[in-house]
């Protein structure tokens, strides 16, 4: 079996073909064509089937996804396929129009910037996309366990045959000659070694895989300037929470936070330094996170924050606490040495069970924010509930 690891990065021509085919999921109808086209490559193959225009499309954008990750010089890993997949087909609006964009600077694509990019778009689809690549991963890694599993029963069946020679030799009825038992014996212990190899391989290239696929699945999650979890990690954490706290008869909190006059800081102080306020914002919300609260960068320069366990009230009094704290902060361009001036967030909190469902809950944190920006800033506001009836 063939494993394609794929965090190795820079692949050429029809290896990064077959690759991409086989993580964008395409169906069994289009895999044997796949095959077919590969056995073509042999010199007694069958002749190659004829091009039907479904077959010709979808050539045509495997080989664009290719040339868009070789041209760009990006790595070749599950987001950055599913990525330039959804930029190729246009299904993500938002997405495409971003790349355009930056393209047409002809400043350098980075892997960075995209992940930005896409977290920025938030599109659904990339999302779907990324979940579809994560499961036919997983699937590779339990055939090659399953591989690895059989070569070791293998190896032991060798073992043993070999034990019930060596055993014959001792036999008193007389032995088999000695030198038809010798031959037997290396040729088996030839074979035991190969198969050794072939299990030390296979485990290696496990633990390879292994490894790629946790560091796939940690940056589809995390926010690369952060560090924080980021929209799609926590839609799944806010599915999961609310699951929990209605079945404990706990309550929940949703909070949305948006740094003040960002655009201020990077207009005066570069885009650069603007990061780095962000990391700071990041960091003093991710002080109150902990298992029943979580902090999230839900894109630009909004964070999102879950708290389990707490009343509205109580909710209000830990982040009033953490926006005081962060306002009180003075922060200093490290690059200049100019003050960066008080740089402050305004939120919007709501108590989730008092709405229908999750997103009018958050629809309501987020109307509750621009509430907060409109008396002036620097403030929490609390979520009108809705009007009964
Ligand atoms: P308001 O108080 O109303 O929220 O004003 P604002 O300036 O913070 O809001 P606005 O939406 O006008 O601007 C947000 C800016 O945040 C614009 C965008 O370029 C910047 N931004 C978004 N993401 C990033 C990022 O990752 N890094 C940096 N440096 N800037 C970012
Ligand atoms: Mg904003
Ligand atoms: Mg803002």
């Amino acid at each position: 079996m063939s494993i394609q690891d794929p965090s190795s990065t820079r692949k050429t021509g029809k290896g990064l073909m077959t690759w991409i085919e086989r993580g964008l999921g395409l169906g069994d109808s289009d895999r044997h064509e796949t095959e077919a086209e590969a056995d073509s490559a042999a010199p007694d193959a069958l002749p190659m089937p004829p091009d039907t225009p479904r077959r010709a499309a979808r050539r045509q954008m495997l080989a664009d996804i290719a040339d868009f990750i070789m041209t760009h010089d990006l790595e070749v890993n599950t987001f950055t396929l599913s990525t330039a997949h959804d930029y190729l087909a246009g299904h993500d609006r938002h997405l495409t129009r971003a790349i355009d964009e930056k393209l047409g600077t002809r400043e350098p694509l980075s892997q960075p910037w995209l992940e930005d990019a896409a977290q920025r778009s938030g599109g659904k689809d990339h999302g779907q996309a990324l979940n579809r690549l994560m499961q036919r991963m997983e699937a590779d890694l339990e055939a090659f366990s399953a591989t690895t599993k059989s070569a070791q029963s293998a190896t032991t069946d060798y073992n043993q045959t070999l034990e019930a020679h060596v055993g014959d030799l001792a036999r008193p009825s007389g032995p088999p000659p000695v030198e038809e038992l010798v031959s037997i014996a290396r040729a088996m212990l030839e074979r035991t070694r190969e198969l050794e190899h072939e299990m030390e391989r296979s485990a290696a290239q496990t633990r390879n895989l292994r490894r790629s696929l946790d560091d796939a699945r940690r940056r589809a999650d995390h926010d690369h300037l952060t560090g924080l979890p980021n929209r799609r990690a926590f839609e799944a954490c806010f599915t999961k929470e609310y699951a929990t706290a209605k079945s404990n008869g706990e309550q929940l909190c949703v909070a949305f936070c948006d740094i003040d006059h960002f655009k201020r800081i990077n207009d005066t102080h570069g885009h650069d330094a603007g990061d780095r306020v962000l990391k700071v914002v990041a960091d003093t919300l991710a002080h109150i996170s902990n298992d029943r609260c979580h902090v999230a960068r839900h894109g630009g320069e909004e964070f999102v924050v879950l708290l389990r366990g707490r009343s509205v009230h109580q909710a209000w009094e830990l982040l009033d606490e953490t926006r005081d704290q962060m306002a009180r902060r003075d922060m200093v361009n490290r690059a200049t040495d100019e003050p960066f001036g008080q740089v402050t967030f305004s939120a919007g909190l709501a108590d989730v069970f008092a709405f229908d469902d999750p997103r009018s809950a958050l629809g309501a944190a987020d109307k509750a924010l621009y509430q907060a920006k409109d008396m002036g800033r620097n403030r929490i506001v609390l979520a009108e509930r809705p009007a009964k009836g």
